[in-house]
């Protein structure tokens, strides 16, 4: 047998993404927590008028223009952001940076799986602490494990909670290693730890455009941080790591706040009205969330056979085959009309069975 890989790489699973089917297929896309309506009419303008001299050249290694725009929206200054082909490749930065055999990478879980996977990859010591049922941090435990790197989901995925800002705050007073609040769902959160940022050198919040801004496909996500805690994730970032035209639609659905407002308020009205008819219609558990997507558990305790015959009739929702999630559905909020089906075809199901 050849040894191509690593011995960390050879026994690692490897990250499954969420099924992605072609787009225009008949499908209701519930499972991977995308915006259900379209990026910004001002970004999508940039895109149609993009100058093809600017891609003969090299882009800009910081994407200035998009930390420009970013700092405006944000009130902070440009050179305490770092952008990146995604959010993802911010926590990948993070890891590859601060992380290494013996240093440890430390998370409360149910969380973002990914942490997991960009540790083993780095072959760092990994601490999963668990939840309480009912999604209170296990902050003592968190601090004794003083980790080289925490990552704290808020609002958390799957379980759509924020963190409250108590208990940042004292993760960030008594970890000395790097403190990840990692706010992928902040657009649709009514609180967000932006502050803490400017008061704790130890502190990165992460950011996406692929939730709030309805830009996954474009793959653009960015950090905000102490300059000082930014110089050494700029000397992991691959130097073009953004390219020109990810850059420029950026920059122009960033300064577009008014639109992903409305969008989110929009999808924050279906995700009430879709949380009174899962509890009222159909008798589910569902968690209280800041996020555009449900945790739901189904009263008779068949998530998975659910999953399965949801999937049947090209409705795809987020199913969990893990401990604590395995009776549990992550549904995403999307339009109301999207919504209604859903429930309709959940009752039906019930009907049944
Ligand atoms: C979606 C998601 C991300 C990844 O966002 P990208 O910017 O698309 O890479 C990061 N963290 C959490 C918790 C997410 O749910």
């Amino acid at each position: 047998m050849t040894n191509y890989f690593r011995a960390n790489i050879e026994a690692m699973a490897g990250y499954i993404p969420s099924e992605q089917p072609k787009p225009n297929t008949q499908i209701i896309k519930l499972n991977s927590n995308e915006n259900p309506y379209p990026p910004s009419p001002a970004a999508m303008f940039v895109l149609r008028n993009f100058n093809g001299e600017w891609l003969r050249r090299y882009p800009n290694p910081f994407a200035q223009e998009f930390r420009l725009a970013t700092s405006k929206v944000l009130g902070v200054p440009s050179d305490w952001i770092i952008v990146g082909n995604g959010s993802d490749e911010i926590l990948n930065i993070v890891i590859r940076a601060c992380a290494e055999p013996g240093r440890q990478i430390v998370y409360p879980v149910p969380t973002y799986v990914l942490y997991h996977t960009l540790s083993q990859i780095q072959d760092a010591d990994i601490t999963e602490i668990s939840y309480s049922e009912d999604y209170r941090l296990p902050l003592k435990e968190l601090v004794a494990a003083n980790g080289a790197v925490t990552f704290i989901a808020s609002p958390n995925s799957p379980s759509g909670h924020v963190v409250p800002a108590d208990d940042l705050r004292e993760l960030a007073t008594k970890l000395s290693g790097v403190l990840v609040i990692d706010e992928a769902y902040v657009d649709f959160a009514e609180e967000n730890a932006l502050g803490l940022v400017t008061e704790y050198e130890n502190v990165i919040a992460i950011r996406t455009l692929s939730k709030g801004y309805s830009l996954a496909g474009l793959r653009l996500g960015f950090g905000v941080a102490n300059p000082k805690l930014l110089s050494g994730l700029y000397k992991v970032k691959d130097s073009y790591n953004i390219d020109a035209i990810a850059c420029a639609v950026g920059a122009a659905a960033m300064t577009d706040q008014a639109y992903k407002n409305a969008c989110a308020a929009k999808v924050k009205a279906s995700r009430t009205k879709l949380a009174t008819a899962l509890k009222q219609q159909l008798g589910f558990h569902v968690w209280d969330s800041q996020t555009n997507f449900l945790l739901v558990k189904p009263k008779e305790g068949n998530a998975e056979h659910l999953y399965q015959k949801l999937k049947e009739q090209n409705i795809l929702v987020r199913y969990f085959k893990q401990p604590g999630l395995d009776d549990k559905l992550r549904i995403t909020v999307g339009t109301d009309e999207q919504n209604q089906t859903l429930v309709e075809a959940l009752i039906n199901l019930k009907i049944a069975n």
